[in-house]
C-alpha cells in the first residue's frame, strides 16, 4: 500500500494592510500545496494600519471566497504559538527579492526554536509581483498612482474610499 501523504495545515501570517495580488498569487499556489490553508492577520497596533483588523479581514474572505481549503482568521502574539495553537504543521511566506531573505531567515529560525515540530516553507514570489507590496501600494494610491493590476478590484475601490473618501 502506498504511504498516504500527511495532513497538511498551513498558516500563512501577515499583516496583509491590504492584500494585494502578490499575497493572492501566493495563497492561490501555497493552497494546492496544503490540505487546509489559515490566512492569518497579526494584530500588531504598533503597525498603525490603514485598514483595521476587520476591514483587512473582510476583504481577505471576499477574495478568498473561491478557494475552498483557505479560511480567515487572526491573532495577536507570537506566530509559532498560534500556529501550534491551531495545530498548523507548516508556516508559509514568501520570497519576493533578497532583501526579503535575511529577515525571513530569522524569523524562521526563531518559529524553529520556538516550535520544533512546525516547518517554515517558502514559495518564490510570481514575477509580475515581485517589486509589490502593501506598502508600495498604499504609497501610490495615495499620490494618485494606477494601482489597477495590483491589488484585486475590491482593495482599489476600499483604498479609494479610504484616502479620498469616494464613497
Ligand atoms: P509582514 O508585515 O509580515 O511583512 P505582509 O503582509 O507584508 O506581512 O507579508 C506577509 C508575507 O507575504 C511575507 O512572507 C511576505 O514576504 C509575503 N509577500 C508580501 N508581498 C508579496 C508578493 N508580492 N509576492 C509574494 N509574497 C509576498
Amino acid at each position: 500500500m502506498a504511504p498516504s501523504a500527511a495532513n497538511i495545515v498551513a498558516i500563512y501570517p501577515g499583516s496583509f494592510d491590504p492584500i494585494t495580488n502578490g499575497h493572492l498569487d501566493l495563497i492561490a499556489r501555497g493552497s494546492r500545496l496544503v490540505d487546509r490553508l489559515i490566512v492569518a492577520i497579526l494584530r500588531n497596533e504598533a503597525k498603525q494600519p490603514l485598514f483595521s483588523v476587520e476591514e483587512r479581514a473582510e476583504m481577505l474572505k471576499e477574495v478568498l471566497r473561491p478557494y475552498a481549503n483557505v479560511e480567515v482568521a487572526s491573532f495577536s502574539g507570537l506566530t509559532a504559538a498560534y500556529a501550534a495553537e491551531r495545530g498548523a504543521n507548516v508556516i508559509l511566506r514568501g520570497l519576493r527579492a533578497v532583501s526579503d531573505y535575511e529577515y525571513e531567515l530569522k524569523m524562521a529560525l526563531m518559529n524553529r526554536r520556538l516550535q520544533p515540530g512546525i516547518e517554515t516553507a517558502f514559495l518564490m514570489a510570481a514575477e509580475t509581483y515581485s517589486f509589490v507590496s502593501s506598502r508600495l501600494v498604499k504609497e501610490v494610491a495615495r499620490q494618485g498612482g494606477n494601482i489597477s493590476g495590483l491589488v484585486p478590484p475590491i482593495v482599489e475601490l476600499r483604498l479609494a474610499e479610504r484616502l479620498f473618501e469616494v464613497k
